[in-house]
């Protein structure tokens, strides 16, 4: 292939336009560089899947055309692949056309058929009868090269009725064609069983068919298609026996292509015409015909119809009586139809590899996209589980550290809030402890139950928690005794902060929870002492409690006074 010009343009819609263009023009090579460029731009642009398709699609009807199937079918593949399902049915049905028939062009025909019934499935979305015509004429021809041809035959005669239904002649034409293949098909399996009347009669009806499409291209204005029309009419002309008429129609063939320059058409001629020749025991005239076309460059450089021709010249060499030229063209052609089908499977297997990679890694991909979806959800119930851990541990540890009656720190609290106050020993001092002590407290419960004495104890609570300041602490201890730790403060500070403490408590309106209730308690304070432990500490304390206590009870005492002397 010459190297394809560059294409600058400006956007995927006007490629777009450039390879609707070159279709209409047949010129393939830069309809297809044009067609690739609008598929790149358009994926690029983030253009709607539509205009993709339809990209995709103009790329692999230049491939088709320019006869490259094994790049139809890749491409296509990918793009299946690539593209989702519900995207523009009326394309999709045109794209899975072009393979199926570059599948049929390299006898991949299991792959014609599925391409075919897909094509058919999207075609009848679309809501197109030319597409519908023109995809169950593909399945007609599936069919009938997968030695089904009733189906074929079957097929092709609901494609006509549609096409007529239509009146779309190039379908017709199609149709009638497919029909008739169907019928000569059936024709050879029946000659194949030596069933020869049956055999004549289908190649009649072959010949039937074949000549409607003929007449339906009379009126049209393709050389080429009316020479197909013809060659196909001189085939099944030949087929029943009426080898004469079947030469003159080669007559015009050969005029019309050669007038037209159709190279293909003119070697099938020549096949068809030395065929003829030695079905009238002419073979001198078939033989000198095919040795005078496979002198012709065009031919000798043609895989595709040389071997045909080497069968002809065999056939009329043996029919000479030349059986040595018989043999070395008998050889020449097994060697030509080996090469023909080494080549053909090895653009098979690509073919079929392409389509496994293609698949494995779709499937790859998908798998892959399942397993990261796991992973997130694996991960968000993980993260749900640490939170929810992190919340209880969270609890736990306030729990451990809180009083539940009065929501205040507890003892464990206090001490490790000590600890920390010890620890850090500021150059000011270090403050000063003080153990609060409810008086009498056993004759309230006595008095009005436990459930009240609490209801004090949790009011109270609230009340030496109002009462104290940043960055003073209070602990309940247990039971009616709570600990302030009264943080840098002298001893004289605490005093006059507990002094504080115990009239909010003696002043307090307690009968909101017992009428005519009042409550007082005991404060003993105790300076803090570098490394002086929480229990010599609590005992300098307790000991001054014990003075206010024997001191007459609702008062403070600051440690190492005199029991009752006031500071
Ligand atoms: P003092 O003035 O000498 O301190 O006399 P008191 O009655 O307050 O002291 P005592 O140690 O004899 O009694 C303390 C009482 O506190 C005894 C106990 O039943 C009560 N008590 C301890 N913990 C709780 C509690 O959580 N709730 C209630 N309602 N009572 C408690
Ligand atoms: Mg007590
Ligand atoms: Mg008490």
């Amino acid at each position: 292939m010459t190297p394809e010009p560059p294409l600058p343009f400006v956007c995927a819609a006007g490629a777009l336009a450039e390879a609707q263009r070159c279709l209409d023009c047949s010129d393939h090579v830069r309809g297809a560089a044009a067609a690739r460029a609008a598929w790149e731009q358009a994926a690029a642009e983030g253009r709607e899947p539509g205009l993709a398709i339809r990209a995709v699609t103009l790329l692999l009807l230049h491939l088709q055309r320019s006869g490259d199937d094994e790049q139809t079918l890749t491409e296509g593949q990918r793009a299946l692949a690539r593209l989702g399902e519900s995207q523009d049915p009326a394309s999709r049905a045109e794209l899975l056309g072009a393979m199926a028939l570059s599948a049929d062009q390299l006898d991949l025909l299991g792959e014609a058929l599925d391409y075919s019934v897909s094509a058919l499935d999207s075609a009848q979305r679309s809501g197109q009868p030319v597409l519908q015509c023109l995809a169950l004429s593909r399945l007609s021809r599936a069919y009938t090269r997968l030695n089904n041809p009733a189906r074929g035959i079957e097929l092709g005669r609901q494609a006509l009725a549609l096409a007529e239904a239509a009146g779309d002649r190039d379908q017709i034409f199609r149709a009638l064609t497919m029909f008739a293949d169907a019928h000569s098909e059936e024709g050879e399996m029946l000659a194949a069983d030596g069933k020869i009347d049956e055999a004549r009669a289908r190649f009649g009806l072959a010949y039937e068919s074949f000549d409607r499409a003929k007449r339906v291209t009379t009126t049209g204005d393709n050389p080429y298609r009316r020479c197909i029309a013809l060659v196909n009419r001189g085939q099944a002309l030949a087929k029943t026996g009426r080898l004469h008429d079947a030469l003159q129609e080669l007559d015009v063939v050969r005029s019309l292509a050669r007038q037209h320059g159709f190279g293909r058409i003119l070697l099938a001629e020549v096949e068809m015409r030395a065929l003829a020749l030695i079905g009238l025991e002419r073979p001198a005239e078939a033989r000198q015909l095919c040795e005078a076309a496979l002198a012709d460059p065009l031919v000798a450089g043609n895989e595709a119809l040389a071997p045909e021709l080497q069968e002809r010249l065999y056939q009329a060499c043996k029919a000479q009586g030349d059986l040595a030229a018989a043999l070395r063209h008998h050889e020449l052609l097994l060697k030509l139809q080996q090469r023909k089908f080494r080549r053909r499977s090895d653009a098979q297997l690509r073919v079929l590899l392409a389509r496994a990679e293609i698949e494995r890694s779709r499937a790859e991909a998908q798998r892959a996209a399942h397993e990261a979806q796991a992973e997130r959800e694996r991960a968000l119930v993980l993260q749900a589980e640490r939170d929810s851990l992190q919340h209880k541990a969270q609890q736990l540890r306030r729990d451990a550290h809180l009083d539940v009656l009065t929501g205040l720190p507890n003892r464990r609290a206090l001490e490790l809030r000590l600890q920390q106050q010890l620890r850090a020993a500021p150059a000011a001092g270090l403050g000063c402890l003080a153990i609060i002590d409810v008086d009498h407290f056993k004759s309230i419960n006595d008095a009005h139950g436990h459930a009240r004495g609490d209801e004090v104890l949790r009011a109270l609570g609230a009340l030496l928690a109002h009462g104290i300041r940043e960055p003073d602490f209070i602990a309940r201890w247990g039971g009616e005794e709570f600990v302030a730790l009264l943080h840098g403060a002298t001893p004289q500070q605490a005093y006059t902060a507990c002094e504080r403490l115990r009239q909010s408590i003696a002043a307090h309106h307690w009968s909101g929870i017992v009428p005519a209730l009042t409550v007082s308690a005991s404060i003993g304070v105790h300076a803090l002492a570098v490394g002086a432990s929480l229990d010599q500490t609590m005992a300098g304390a307790d000991r001054a409690l014990y003075a206010a206590k024997n001191g007459g009870r609702n008062r403070v005492v600051l440690g190492g006074a005199a029991p009752g002397d006031a500071p």
